[in-house]
C-alpha cells in the first residue's frame, strides 16, 4: 500500500538522531522550560524570519494564546474559514471570541478576500488566515484589507512550515504565526507540539505567560493561563528533524510536481499551481473528483491511500451549527468539501511509487 504518511520509512540517521536527541534530554535530568526548548525556539524562529519563538503544546493552543495575547476575547470577532482542521475554529471559541465563517476559493481551497470583506462588523477584530494544504497566497492583498479594515492579521500555519510569499516565511506576515508540531505536520514531533511567532516583542512576553499559567515569575501570576508548554524531550525531537526539514520540503515539491505533470484526466482536476514554487510546501496534494467515493475505491484497489481534506466543513460540523457565517452561506466551501480528495504526497515516497499514483489516477 501507498500510505498517506509513512513514518517508519524515515531514514536511519534520522532515527538515530531522533534517538540521541531523546538520550540527551532523558540524561540531562530537566524536563520542562530548559535549554532544548531555548534551543529549538532560537532554530524556529530564525527560520520563521522573526525573532520571537515560544513552544507551547500543540497548534490549537498557539492559536489560542496568540488570539489572547492580542486582547481577543469575548465580544470580539474573527472571521475565518470553515475549510479546515476544526482546531483553528476551536480555538477561536477557546479564545472567548466568536468565529465568523468565510467562503473559499474554489481554485485553491483557500479563504476568498471578498468573501471576508461581506463577514466585516463594527466587531471584527481581526481574520485568522489558515495556509491550507501548505500554501501561502495573496499575503499583500490580505495585509491591504486587515489595514484598511483596522483589524489584526493571524496565519494558522499548521500546514505550512518553510512556506514563504516573496521570500517571506509564513507567520512572519501579521500580528502572529501558529504552528502545529503534529506527527504528520511537514516538521512533526513524536507526539503533540506547537509553536507561536511573532516579531512583537510585548505579544511574545504575555504569550509566554499564558503557556504557564499566565506566572509572571515563579508562582506570581498576572493572568489566568494555560498549561502549554512543548515538553524539553519534543524540542530536542523536533531540532534533530529540523535538520531533514529543507530537503524533505524539496521532495514534497518534486513529488507535486510530477503529479502536475502526469496527471491527466478529464475527471480529475488540479487545484491552482502556486504564484511561486517557495509559496507552496505542499502538506497535502488534493485533487476535485465528482465521483470522489468511486476514485477512493479505484485507487484504494490499486494500492493506494487517499484521504479526504475535508469531508465535512466546519459550519455543518454538529455543534457548529449556530456559527455566524458569510451573507448567502459557504456554497463553495460546501462544494469542495464533496470533490476533494488528498492523494499521498510525502517526502519518503520513491519516484516508482508517484509514478504508480498517477497511473493510478489515469486509468480512473
Ligand atoms: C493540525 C492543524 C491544527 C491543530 O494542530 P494541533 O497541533 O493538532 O492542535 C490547526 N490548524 C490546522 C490548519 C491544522 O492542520
Amino acid at each position: 500500500m501507498i500510505l498517506m504518511n509513512d513514518f517508519k520509512a524515515d531514514p536511519e540517521d534520522l532515527k538515530l538522531a531522533q534517538i540521541r536527541a531523546a538520550e540527551r534530554v532523558i540524561r540531562s535530568g530537566w524536563y520542562i522550560l530548559g535549554n532544548e526548548l531555548k534551543a529549538f525556539e532560537e532554530r524556529w524562529a530564525a527560520r520563521c524570519g522573526t525573532p520571537h519563538c515560544l513552544g507551547v503544546g500543540n497548534g490549537m493552543d498557539a492559536i489560542e494564546i496568540g488570539l489572547r495575547a492580542s486582547g481577543i476575547g469575548p465580544g470580539d470577532e474573527v472571521i475565518t474559514t470553515p475549510m479546515t482542521a476544526f482546531a483553528s475554529v476551536l480555538a477561536v471559541i477557546r479564545a472567548g471570541a466568536t468565529p465568523i465563517l468565510a467562503d473559499i476559493d474554489p481554485a485553491t481551497g483557500l479563504l476568498d478576500p471578498e468573501s471576508v470583506r461581506r463577514c466585516l462588523t463594527p466587531r471584527t477584530k481581526g481574520v485568522l488566515l489558515v495556509h491550507l494544504y501548505g500554501q501561502v497566497r495573496n499575503m499583500d492583498a490580505w495585509k491591504t484589507l486587515c489595514a484598511e479594515a483596522g483589524i489584526g492579521l493571524f496565519e494558522d500555519c499548521a500546514q505550512a512550515h518553510l512556506a514563504a510569499w516573496k521570500g517571506r516565511p509564513a507567520g512572519s506576515h501579521g500580528a502572529w504565526g501558529a504552528y502545529s508540531f503534529y506527527p504528520t505536520k511537514n516538521l512533526g514531533t513524536l507526539g503533540d507540539g506547537g509553536a507561536l511567532v511573532t516579531t512583537d516583542p510585548e505579544l511574545a512576553a504575555i504569550a509566554s505567560r499564558l503557556r504557564n499559567y499566565g506566572q509572571s515569575k515563579r508562582y506570581y501570576h498576572s493572568d489566568l493561563g494555560l498549561n502549554s508548554r512543548l515538553d524539553e524531550i519534543h524540542a530536542a525531537i523536533l531540532s534533530a528533524r529540523l535538520e531533514w526539514l529543507d530537503g524533505y520540503t524539496a521532495r514534497r515539491r518534486q513529488v507535486a510536481d510530477a503529479y502536475r505533470l502526469g496527471i491527466r484526466n478529464a475527471k480529475v482536476t488540479l487545484l491552482a499551481a502556486p504564484v511561486e514554487p517557495g509559496n507552496h510546501v505542499y502538506h497535502l496534494f488534493p485533487v476535485l473528483c465528482d465521483r470522489r467515493e468511486d476514485l477512493m475505491a479505484h485507487l484504494k484497489a490499486r494500492d493506494v491511500e487517499s484521504l479526504i481534506h475535508y469531508p465535512v466543513p466546519v459550519h455543518m460540523q454538529e455543534p457548529c451549527r449556530a456559527i455566524g457565517r458569510a451573507p448567502g452561506g459557504l456554497p463553495r466551501a460546501e462544494r469542495h468539501a464533496q470533490v476533494c480528495l488528498s492523494l499521498p504526497c510525502h517526502p519518503q515516497l520513491s519516484d516508482e511509487d508517484v509514478a504508480r499514483v498517477v497511473e493510478a489516477v489515469n486509468a480512473f
